[in-house]
């Protein structure tokens, strides 16, 4: 039986390295709350990412529904999204009481397609949350122009854009605020956890109280928070593998470019484009099996489960087409956001996949067709 390889793994420090770390835990007894090392965690964040301003959460969808409960917009509100995501970027606008309004993706990456928009927008309509899906950065100019003309918020869900620039800036400079996703198999982990980065300073007040049951005072409560605090162990771990983030990257590139190369040629074969002036951390390795490849995605993805290759389907299907959504919100056409979850699968990558598995599951895509 052939070695089994999972899509991901997650980064990790020395098991010496995080025991050694944790130890003052021992002394202090300050295991949450906002402690020190939580401080810590923030301050180098934002050093790393670039953004002026950034709160730690609990995991990526509570920071993705504390940012949109920071913005206060009124009940059954439509908010312009993208169905080509995980599950959670939708979960996160229906549990704040808003209406999802899916607009399609652009075929080269993936992203809101910023043309089509306008269209979608309506007297209701209060932000835009478009997804930097696979780390590939959305048109960020159009959609500011957009919404300065129609005087709307931008949140972006950046979960899978970790580290990315764009023209020499962190992504989270733009919009009115930016997720990320720190769990297990993002680029970046803390075990689960999350942030966001912002540019208004008032915005860290109210993430901070709204990530603490929104408690203002020993007696005071002001808001209906939640509790979206994280704590100090995976704060330590982040600060470890913050550390190692660069060449944990570095090493997803090679992979990456291993992948490539080994697949380029091979006929019906596609891959996601990034924007120019913008960096890639190498998240994911999407590929489209289309028409021209002798198998459909579903037939490749069993082939390659039959050899113990645990690819995934990310993001099949829509978000819009899943039980709880389905029909249930605007009708809008999503022939291209449907075209590439049909056709997508992500490869395995991750920091210690070996060069010759690489060579293996391109072996089999290139061998069965
Ligand atoms: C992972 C992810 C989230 C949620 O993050 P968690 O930390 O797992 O809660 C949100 N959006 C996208 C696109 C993701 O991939």
């Amino acid at each position: 039986m052939d070695e089994k390889i999972l899509v991901t793994r997650s980064s990790m420090p020395s098991y010496e390295e995080y025991i050694e770390a944790i130890k003052p835990l021992w002394d202090t007894h300050w295991l949450t709350n906002m402690g020190v090392y939580h401080h810590e965690l923030e301050e180098k964040l934002k050093v790393y990412l670039d953004v002026p301003e950034l709160s730690l959460m609990v995991n990526g969808h509570m920071a993705l529904e504390m940012t949109i409960q920071a913005f206060g917009f009124p009940e059954g509100s439509e908010v312009i999204t993208t169905p080509f995501t995980f599950i959670s970027t939708t979960h996160a606008i229906v549990r704040n009481g808003l209406k999802p309004v899916f607009c399609d993706v652009k075929e080269e990456d993936g992203t809101i397609d910023e043309a089509k928009i306008e269209d979608l927008i309506s007297e209701r309509t209060v932000a835009i949350l478009p997804v930097h899906v696979y780390g590939n950065i959305c048109n960020v100019e159009a959609i500011e122009h957009i919404a300065n003309k129609y005087n709307l918020r931008v949140i972006y869900d950046a979960a899978h854009a970790f580290s990315v620039a764009y023209k020499g800036k962190g992504i989270g400079n733009y919009g009115d605020a930016s997720i990320f996703s720190f769990h297990a198999t993002k680029v970046f982990n803390t075990i689960e956890g999350g942030a966001v980065a912002f540019r208004e300073p008032r915005i860290y007040d109210k993430l901070y109280n709204l990530k603490n049951f929104g408690i203002r005072g020993e007696e005071i409560v002001s808001e209906v928070g939640a509790n979206a605090k994280m704590n100090e162990f995976c704060a330590i771990m982040g600060l470890l593998n913050l550390k190692r983030t660069d060449y944990a990257i570095r090493e997803r590139k090679k992979r990456y470019d291993f992948y490539i190369q080994c697949l380029k040629d091979v006929e019906g074969l596609r891959f996601l484009r990034q924007k120019g002036d913008a960096t890639n951390n190498y998240a994911y390795f999407p590929v489209l099996i289309g028409e021209g490849y002798g198998k459909s995605r579903d037939e490749l993805f069993d082939l390659l489960r039959e050899n113990g290759i645990y690819a995934r389907k990310y993001f099949y299907p829509l978000t819009s087409d899943q039980a709880c959504f389905k029909n249930k919100f605007k009708n809008v056409d999503l022939k291209v956001a449907r075209k590439l979850a049909d056709e997508v699968m992500v490869l395995p990558l991750y920091e210690e996949l070996k060069m010759e598995s690489i060579e293996r599951i391109c072996g089999i895509i290139n061998s069965n067709r």
